[in-house]
């Protein structure tokens, strides 16, 4: 199972990455840390930018996170044309991971507030396809 699985449109195959997607499907939200220098990377990364380390380890995101930023879309690229209109958004998790993401929708636009706590879940989508997304805790 791969990046094929995920979201809307197929991502590239990243074979060295797939665990993420079987991951999701079990209900886990992985990053990938270094385990030479400990940064920590979301969308996980196979190989550490900062050292070049490929020892790297997968973790979870988990707990209450903070809205940083959003903005909805009214235009969106192809394939993502009939979820409009949708907000994307970067919520800052516990390790000060940052994740960019969609809002749910079961979030009323007037609700939506930079500060606000969000927690990340993963979605299914039809097709047998999956993501993840923000929602209120
Ligand atoms: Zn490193």
């Amino acid at each position: 199972m791969g990046f094929e699985k995920f979201g809307t449109v197929s991502f590239t195959s990243q074979t060295r990455l797939n665990p993420f997607v079987d991951r999701l499907f079990e209900g886990k939200i992985s990053g990938s840390q270094c385990q030479k220098c400990g940064v920590a990377y979301f969308p996980p990364r196979a190989d550490c930018s900062g050292c070049l380390s490929s020892d790297m380890k997968w973790f979870d995101v988990g707990g209450t996170g903070k809205l940083v930023t959003y903005s909805t879309l009214s235009y969106a690229p192809t394939g993502f044309e009939e979820d409009l209109p949708y907000t994307i958004a970067i919520a800052r998790f516990k390790g000060d991971i940052q994740i960019f993401g969609r809002l749910s929708k079961t979030i009323e636009p007037e609700e939506i507030a930079v500060g606000m706590d969000l927690v990340i879940s993963p979605v299914r989508l039809p097709g047998d396809r999956i993501a993840y997304e923000f929602q209120k805790p």
